[in-house]
């Protein structure tokens, strides 16, 4: 049988990703804000495995303006889908549909799935006529819900019909459509299904499209005569005709299939965020959630699992159990050390959190899936903006509160190459899972009764974040009017189990495979260190390699208050994996009660210093390979780490010697590092500088 190549495409939010998953039965992870998809994914369908199904990214429009767009609109003219799949969220029909007309210019044969139709069902004030909005638009419209699974099986065999999809195109202003078919006149080298489309991106004078079609001097001449010609003739620049031409349309559209009952009711999601996005309310609203979810995730809940798997699986249990097996085969001591101190102490005490980050992961999924995480997002845009900063910037945080290396691919949704660049930098100070076992480590070891100390790491990282923002934004490299930022706030609903667990199991399983692999590594690596000297012979932790190397470093991190060999170590091998700051931290102590040894050797503060410092100096290896990719040059990326590192020294200078200050034992030159480090911050933050346009490291 032939192969159907089937197109997705749709507005961020739109659930494209829950329709993919339901089809193919893949499971993507689904999130409630742009930039999930960034890249395109294909699959075939679990019941006709001849259709296969490309997921493209999600984009408002097919206008260049960020790498979203470019690879949907590149697939669909390029690669020529048999067709597409327009996934519309009838919730928010008439921003939707701007897309739609864009794919229907595209000319290739479309099918329009009207999904959350469960969510418009309980809508009382709204209803869509599907045959009516069909006939308006001349192509096949299915109501869906992607969620639910509802009438699935209809969208399939619609799209899969031969011939099916085919409309005239949507036609605009007789004046916009003159000038359209004037131009496409000069276009006679292409086919003639292309040449309209080809006319409305040069009316556009988009650029691409300008440099990719061939045309004499003469032809240029008389495109270029025909749109200034209807810009007099609407008094606006001809992409904004465009634009308003296709909002015309959708207008008409919506006149004809959509029946408003009483557009003054309000909605309980209206209410809601009447509520949670309130000017005033929004950010202290906002900062209880988080400081609940982490404070429940890390401090309480989440710590009865930890500490019965540190303390009796980890810490007694499987040694013991060990021991005796080791010890009735009379293996020999070094290799029990390794087994024991090296593995089961140091993989033990990372994946002694997994409870806590799973508690975690399960209360962000939940506020994602709602709905509330999106609300954030809204929430953000308003504080970064006051900035300069776009609130797009905050999307790739949220997502980096998994796992750093997505988050950085998830700035390709910001459109402006500055911007963008800043929040490579930026996005790794969010506390990703591995630093949370790093969070966890010094909240229940050295501040069990502080219910401040797990979610204040939180807002460190949202500080930082924001100074920096205000900070970088003074500099030439990233001066500029912060991008505009539209997004989707879809109707609250009720998290789906499914998804929920979905998301908890799959950062729970990547936790564990991390543990079973890199983190095994490092761990006999760092046993080995931690356990012979440089002759080979096998010695105690503070006569080992280990001691000698980070003997080396740890006077840089005095000022910090842990200026000890194995916190030292623990940062450096931190750049493998954040997970390995711990279990080095393990393993440099050897055996023993190792909450009992951490607090005899830092004070409460040092360690507080230690937990700033990991969250957001240079992020792991991965991540730096992610932001060397994503900036594409090495300039950046070593400009970034030391940005970040930079960052992280001043503030762990400032809390720790802030806390010596406190307490009335501040020295001399502590005070002098303290002095030089709210110097340096106050200088950035206060000092207003000329603003430069041209960025100079491009
Ligand atoms: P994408 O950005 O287009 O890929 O959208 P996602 O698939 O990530 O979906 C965004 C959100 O909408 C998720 O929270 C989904 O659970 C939710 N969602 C998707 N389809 C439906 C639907 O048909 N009904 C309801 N109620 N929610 C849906």
């Amino acid at each position: 049988m032939p192969e159907l190549t089937v197109a997705l495409v749709g507005n961020p939010n739109s659930g494209k990703t829950t329709l993919f998953n339901a089809l193919t039965g893949a499971r993507l992870a689904v999130g409630n804000w742009p930039g999930v998809t960034v890249e395109r994914k294909a699959g075939r369908l679990k019941t006709a495995r001849d259709v296969i199904l490309q997921d493209l990214p999600g984009t408002y429009s097919l206008s260049p303006y960020s790498s979203e767009e470019l690879v949907t609109r590149d697939f669909l003219l390029q690669e020529r889908p048999e067709k597409v799949i327009n996934v519309v969220d009838a919730t928010n029909l008439e921003r939707n549909l701007y897309l739609t007309l864009q794919v229907m210019e595209a000319g290739r044969p479309l099918v329009i799935a009207l999904n959350m139709m469960d969510v418009l069902a309980k809508q009382q004030n709204r209803q869509i006529n599907l045959k009516k909005l069909g006939y308006a638009l001349q192509v096949p419209v299915i109501g869906i819900s992607a969620l639910r699974k509802t009438n699935l099986d209809t969208l399939v065999a619609t799209a899969q019909q031969p011939g099916a999809g085919q409309y005239p195109y949507p036609e605009y202003d007789p004046r916009v459509e003159s000038a359209i078919s004037m131009i496409a006149a000069q276009l006679t080298a292409y086919p003639e299904a292309d040449r309209r489309w080809y006319a409305i991106k040069l009316f556009e004078r988009d650029t691409q499209v300008q440099a990719q079609v061939t045309l004499t001097p003469q032809q240029q001449a008389d495109i270029e005569q025909t749109i200034t010609t209807a810009e007099h003739l609407f008094a606006d620049a001809s992409d904004s005709i465009i634009v308003n031409a296709r909002y015309d349309f959708i207008a008409r559209v919506i006149a004809m299939s959509v029946i408003d009952q009483g557009d003054f009711v309000e909605s309980v999601s209206d209410r809601i965020d009447r509520v949670v996005t309130n000017r005033w309310l929004a950010l202290p609203i906002f900062a209880a959630v988080m400081w609940a979810v982490y404070y429940v995730s890390i401090q309480t809940v989440g710590t009865l699992g930890s500490d019965w798997l540190n303390d009796t699986v980890f810490g007694a249990w499987l040694p013991d159990a060990a021991t005796h097996v080791l010890n009735a085969w009379a293996v020999a001591p070094w290799l029990q050390s390794l087994i024991v101190d090296g593995l089961i102490g140091g993989i033990g005490a990372i994946l002694g959190f997994l409870p806590q980050i799973m508690m975690l992961f399960l209360c962000l999924g939940v506020l994602e899936d709602c709905g509330y995480m999106a609300r954030i997002a809204f929430v953000m845009d308003r504080l970064f903006h006051r900035f300069n900063l776009s609130g797009k910037a905050f999307i790739p945080m949220l997502i980096a509160t998994g796992c750093g290396v997505p988050g950085i691919m998830a700035t390709r949704t910001i459109e402006s190459s500055r911007d963008r660049r800043m929040s490579i930098m930026l996005t790794t100070f969010m506390p990703c899972s591995a630093k949370l076992t790093v969070i966890a480590l010094v909240a229940g070891t050295f501040f069990p009764h502080q219910s401040w100390v797990a979610p204040s790491a939180y807002f460190i990282s949202i500080l930082a974040v924001v100074c920096s923002g205000i900070y970088l934004k003074k500099t030439r490299l990233f001066a500029g009017p912060p991008a505009p930022f539209v997004m989707e706030l879809p109707a609250y609903h009720l998290p789906k189990a499914a998804n929920l667990a979905r998301s908890v199991w799959q950062r729970a399983a990547a936790f564990v495979h991390k543990a079973g692999t890199i983190i095994f590594l490092s761990c006999v690596a760092l046993w080995f260190l931690a356990n012979f000297n440089w002759r080979l012979q096998m010695v105690p932790q503070n006569q080992s390699l280990l001691r000698t190397l980070g003997s080396l470093l740890a006077p840089l991190f005095i000022p910090l208050g842990f200026g000890d060999w194995r916190a030292t170590v623990a940062t450096v091998a931190g750049l493998i994996a954040k997970e390995n700051c711990v279990g080095t931290m393990r393993i440099a102590f050897g055996p023993g009660n190792f909450g009992d040894a951490l607090r005899a050797t830092y004070a409460p503060m040092a360690g507080y210093a230690f937990l700033v410092f990991n969250l957001l100096c240079a992020p792991c290896f991965a991540s730096i390979g992610t932001m060397y990719k994503e900036f594409g040059d090495g300039k950046w990326t070593w400009y970034a780490v030391g940005y970040q590192t930079g960052v992280a020294y001043l503030l762990a200078v400032i809390v720790y010697q802030a806390s010596q200050l406190i307490a009335g034992t501040l020295t001399l030159w502590g005070g002098g590092f303290l002095l030089v480090a709210l110097a340096l911050i106050g200088y950035g933050l206060l000092v207003k500088r000329e603003r430069h346009d041209a960025p100079v490291l491009a």
